[in-house]
């Protein structure tokens, strides 16, 4: 486990991440995103920045949870949850997260958060 620092649309978060989240949250430009990520844990997040606020903040956002869902996105992928993470202040949206399921994962359960 390693502290990054993870881009949202209105800030970022300081975060503990393993190998493959981190992995997920490089999208190759130098930068590493919230969004790729999933959901994180609350107490896997250290500090977040609001732009709002132009302040960093020495505790994790707040999650907010928007929908549970159970969209097909693309063959063999589902989408069940997706949410925003909020400033704990003045609840300015720092970044977004999404919760995909695999249809199959049933049948490979000791593999199912591997990713691709
Ligand atoms: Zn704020």
């Amino acid at each position: 486990m390693a502290e990054f620092k993870l881009q949202g649309s209105g800030g970022y978060v300081i975060a503990d991440l393993t190998e493959d989240q981190a992995k997920k949250a490089d999208l190759g430009v130098g930068k590493l995103f919230l969004a790729p990520v999933g959901k994180l844990e609350e107490q896997k997040m250290s500090k977040h920045y609001c732009k709002t606020c132009e302040v960093e903040f020495n505790n994790p956002p707040k999650i907010h949870l928007e929908e549970n869902t159970n969209e097909q996105v693309a063959d063999n992928l589902i989408l069940v949850e997706r949410g925003q993470y909020t400033c704990q202040q003045c609840n300015s949206v720092i970044g977004e997260y999404r919760v995909f399921k695999k249809q199959d994962e049933s049948s490979d359960a000791g593999n199912a958060i591997s990713s691709q």
